[in-house]
């Protein structure tokens, strides 16, 4: 078998692969960085994500407050250097309640996160002598607040938020977030880590040869037969195969992976204005059927649920400049841990689904019912820990390391994620934050414990 020598591998040309081969290359200057994968780069969850991010995450601890803040920094230092080539813009989640009692909930919660680290809450009661709510601009990021505005006054809320139910009594919005194309942010570090020497095979990592409990080649099968690459280094960065790539070194990884849809269609009654920040509908809710739809509805378990309380958490957001009327839509209402396959099945249902439930929060969306616009559906998996939290350091192999189970949040969270794998891998200074995102982070007692207490308050 032919034979090649690297000295760092990275299997999975995703957001991931990219962003530690831009950290190896660009920042820590190493040679012979070699990325692999069978599939384009950015083209297998990559390239299916919402592209927002934000710095608000609740804990316990501080962890993914500092992760996300760091990220962030480096989103904003490459938008800077590249004249904003990704379109980073800072609109800020909006997430309404109806119900007054989880727009108290909004408000203990945000005042937990806000003293983690990101930033201040700042209160808007409409009230004489109250504090001004600012809007967000919608293009540009520079010389923004951080931290979160919390409207309770109604008055304001439809001053600002006029597109909103009329039953909406408080928006969050907090206001370190955003989106930008991440297809573009992924691109950009890629040019930048090839102008450095970094490589790119098409192959698919097909086992790993392990020699006196070290990495010492990986094989790859590629078009015109298999190879060898001669590394050190090797950095699992399989996304949705994270698990199988584990086991090619003996190492069971402790993820599952769900498949999250997105829908995309022209707003051509403008339901969504063009500078809306991300809309989040934080409350649970029934949708409204009629007696035959639900009837119908009722004949199978797969659409039964469907009549019943469906989840907080439908979003949406105006996608594209100039022209565009293209708005993204979301909700994640079932999603039970499947086996990943490429290319993911797609429900045909789930247009109809998510467009009647973000009606609850835009009622002009409901305008569209009568008639479904044609609707893209494309979706992926969020490869997760049972904690949500990422895997981002050494495995027990030497020279093997892991960036993954970055679920809904790894484009906003890959910069941080591919600078702290680059500097595990070099043996840099670690941040404050490096030991919540380990793997060895579950063989600590006291963590396993954390866990399932997390686990029985139902904050997994
Ligand atoms: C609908 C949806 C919405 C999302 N919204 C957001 C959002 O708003 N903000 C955000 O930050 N994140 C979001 N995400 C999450 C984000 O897209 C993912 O966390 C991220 O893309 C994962 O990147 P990855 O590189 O780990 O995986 P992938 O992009 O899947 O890349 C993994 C790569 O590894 C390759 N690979 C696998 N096995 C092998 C092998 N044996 N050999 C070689 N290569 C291999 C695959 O071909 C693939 O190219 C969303 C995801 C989805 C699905």
């Amino acid at each position: 078998m032919q034979g090649q020598g690297a000295e760092v591998v990275i299997c999975g040309a995703g957001i991931a692969g990219i962003a530690a081969a831009y950290h190896l290359a660009v920042r820590r200057g190493v040679s012979g960085v070699v990325l692999v994968d069978p599939q384009p780069p950015m083209s297998v969850t990559s390239d299916k994500s919402t592209e927002c991010y934000r710095n608000w995450w609740p804990g316990p601890g501080d962890a993914m407050v500092g992760l996300m803040n760091r990220s962030i920094d480096l989103l904003e230092t490459l938008a800077r250097q590249s004249d904003n080539v990704f379109h980073l813009n800072r609109r800020g989640y909006a997430y309404a309640t109806a119900n007054p009692a989880r727009a108290q909930q909004l408000e203990r919660v945000s005042a937990e996160i806000s003293a983690l680290g990101a930033g201040p809450l700042r209160r808007h009661t409409g009230g004489p002598g109250a504090s001004p709510y600012v809007p967000s601009p919608a293009e540009g990021f520079e010389g923004q607040p951080t931290g979160a505005d919390l409207l309770i006054d109604g008055a304001l809320i439809r001053r600002h938020f006029p597109y909103l139910s009329e039953r909406t009594l408080a928006v969050l919005h907090p206001r370190r977030c955003g989106w930008f194309s991440a297809q573009q942010y992924g691109m950009y570090m890629l040019e930048e880590a090839r102008a450095r020497g970094a490589r790119l095979i098409q192959g698919r990592v097909e086992g790993v040869e392990v020699a006196g409990g070290r990495v010492r080649a990986v094989r790859v099968a590629e078009a015109g037969g298999a190879s060898l690459v001669w590394t050190p280094t090797l950095i699992n960065a399989a996304g949705p195969w994270l698990g199988e790539m584990g086991r090619m070194i003996g190492v069971e990884l402790p993820v599952f992976s769900e498949l999250h849809l997105k829908v995309a269609f022209r707003d051509d009654r403008r339901a969504i204005p063009r500078d809306a920040p991300l809309l989040i509908w934080a409350d649970p809710q029934r949708l409204v059927w009629s007696d035959e739809e639900r009837a119908l509805l009722a004949e199978s378990p797969e659409t039964e649920r469907l009549l019943a309380e469906m989840p907080d958490g439908v979003h949406a957001r105006p996608e594209g400049r100039g022209d565009s009327t293209t708005v993204l839509l979301l909700w994640p209402y079932h999603t039970p841990p499947v086996e990943p396959i490429f290319l993911p099945p797609l429900d045909v249902a789930y247009a109809e689904v998510v467009l009647r439930g973000m009606a609850t929060m835009i009622p002009a969306l409901a305008g569209y019912l009568d008639r479904l616009p044609r609707a893209i559906v494309d979706g992926g998996y969020y490869t997760k820990t049972r904690e949500n939290r990422p895997l981002i350091g050494p495995m027990p192999v030497g020279g093997a390391f892991v960036i993954g189970a970055l679920s809904g949040f790894g484009q906003m969270a890959s910069g941080a994620a591919g600078e702290l794998v680059a500097a595990h891998v070099t043996g840099g200074e670690l941040p404050a934050y490096a030991p919540a995102f380990r793997l060895d982070r579950y063989q600590d007692p006291a963590y396993r414990a954390l866990l399932d207490a997390w686990g029985a308050s139902g904050q997994l």
